[in-house]
């Protein structure tokens, strides 16, 4: 590492520290020319595959896009922010799992969509209204049919101060912000 001070190349490491989550390690260093002292931050080069998009163009990964969807989805929602930070995190560590260099915005959204799906049952059909297109009001019903299946689920979909889908006359569907 070069010394920021006298721009010598040659230090020791006095120091090493794991961050808390363990993705970060701080090193205190001494330059061996100056003996002066200065802090590294060192992390694990982030291998986060390409996003595919529906009309085929490829897009960097981006975590803020995802948490706006999510926020979006989420609005009014008793859903608190660190919630919706940490199925970022889980998402965006999962998808160097599975091992693509690229990756189907679809994927992305499913996987979205099923943790949405656990946390909130309106920001979900929110989420999946816009992201899915359903292609008319049958294909949502049954979607929300599905939900209503489920015990303790729903409250508030059919009533909540927004619609949540958009009929068949109305054109077309809003760009999803994922995609
Ligand atoms: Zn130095």
């Amino acid at each position: 590492m070069q010394c920021p001070f006298c721009n010598h190349m040659e230090d020791k490491v006095v120091d090493s520290r794991l961050s808390k989550e363990g993705q970060v390690i701080r090193r205190r260093r001494e330059c061996l020319n100056c003996e002066r002292r200065y802090t590294t931050y060192e992390r694990v080069e982030e291998i986060l595959p390409m996003v595919i998009k529906k009309d085929g163009r490829r897009e960097v990964f981006d975590r803020q896009k995802i948490f706006s969807g999510l926020k979006k989805a989420c609005e009014k929602r008793p859903v608190s922010v660190d919630l919706l930070e940490s199925i970022v995190e889980q998402i965006e560590k999962k998808i160097p799992e599975m091992g693509f260099t690229e990756i189907d915005s679809r994927i992305l959204g499913e996987e979205v969509m099923r943790r949405l799906h656990d946390l909130d049952q309106v920001a979900y059909v929110r989420f999946a209204s816009v992201y899915r297109e359903f292609k008319d009001i049958n294909q949502f019903m049954s979607e929300l049919k599905s939900l209503l299946a489920e015990p303790g689920s729903i409250d508030g979909v059919l009533s909540g101060e927004k619609p949540v889908a958009q009929g068949p006359t109305s054109g077309k569907a809003k760009e999803p912000s994922l995609v």
